[in-house]
């Protein structure tokens, strides 16, 4: 079996230059999507004073029969430089939209399914048909679909791309920002932007329990800032990197209705989720 320590997810100056690993990645990617190396995790988003399963995030996993595991922080940026994550996203929509319509039939009717979209993939002509005819296939409402946007440039440059984000909102389909924090967005360009969510950073979980009660008191007020940022505009407020009750305890006393995070869960394939909401009793 390869993979384990073969894994291109780091550096190994001793195999290739990182860049001659870049090319390594670049190349396996093409057809990538038929030849069955794709799979992928779910991540529970969980509500603080529910207790209930809000959505499960679709998180891609690529297993390369010799690389071994490529991280996904590694290839979607590649895929997103050399135009494969149109083919990979499509792939990811697919067969997260199959997994919701899976969970919902055996019992988790109102779980949302939440799947990382890449501007280069919203921007695809009939990119709103093909989710429309892939919802359709799988018997789902729009609302049952929330798209991850990254905070980035591309979003906001242009009229443009504001309109292309509203697209999706007519099949009902939600949108959140993703990684909020870390980017670039502005207050003027999120009251522009059709948000149903926006995704804290894990920095700000991160900074919750630093041994530096300065750190500690300066995350607590970005996110009480996020909070009354996020009730103003009307949207939920998720914080993601939740490792563990202390970092809860806080977010919920700030206000934070919903988290996701080691906390929670970790990434599982569809049959180990299922599993665990089975033997915790989650709804
Ligand atoms: P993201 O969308 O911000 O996803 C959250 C990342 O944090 C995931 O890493 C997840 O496994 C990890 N994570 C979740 N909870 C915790 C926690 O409590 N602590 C820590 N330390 N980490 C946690 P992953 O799966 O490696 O994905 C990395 C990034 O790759 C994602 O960040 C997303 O931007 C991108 N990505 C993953 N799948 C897809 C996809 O299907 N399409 C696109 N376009 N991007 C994807
Ligand atoms: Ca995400
Ligand atoms: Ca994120
Ligand atoms: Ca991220």
């Amino acid at each position: 079996k390869h993979g384990g320590k073969n894994a291109v997810g780091f550096y190994d100056p001793s195999v290739h230059s990182l860049t001659e690993q870049q090319h390594l990645i670049d190349r396996e990617m093409l057809g990538l999507t038929g030849r069955h190396e794709l799979s992928l995790v779910f991540q529970p988003i969980y509500g603080l004073q529910t207790h209930e399963l809000h959505s499960n995030e679709a998180l891609v996993r690529w297993n390369h029969p010799l690389l071994g595991t490529v991280s996904p922080g590694v290839f979607i940026p590649l895929a997103e430089a050399n135009g494969q994550i149109v083919p990979i996203g499509n792939w990811v929509m697919q067969e997260a939209l199959a997994a919701a319509a899976q969970w919902r039939a055996v019992g988790l009717t109102r779980v949302n399914v939440s799947v990382n979209v890449s501007p280069l993939q919203l921007i695809q002509p009939g990119f709103v048909e093909f989710i429309q005819r892939e919802l359709t296939r799988q018997g789902l409402p729009g609302d049952a679909l929330v798209v991850e946007l990254t905070e980035s440039r591309a979003i906001y440059d242009r009229e443009q791309s504001l309109a292309i984000m509203r697209r999706p909102r007519a099949l009902g389909v939600r949108l959140a920002l993703d990684d909020f924090g870390e980017g670039f967005a502005s207050l003027s360009q999120l009251r522009d932007l059709p948000l149903d969510a926006i995704k804290l950073d894990r920095n700000f979980a991160d900074g919750l329990r630093s041994d530096n009660p300065q750190t500690v008191r300066y995350a607590r007020g970005l996110i009480k800032a996020s909070v009354s940022l996020a009730e103003h505009l009307g949207v939920m407020l998720v914080a993601e990197g939740v490792e563990d009750a202390g970092q809860e305890e806080i977010l919920r006393e700030l206000g934070c209705l919903r988290a996701q995070g080691y906390h929670y869960m970790r990434p599982k394939p569809l049959p180990e989720l299922l599993e665990e909401v089975r033997r915790r009793d989650l709804k």
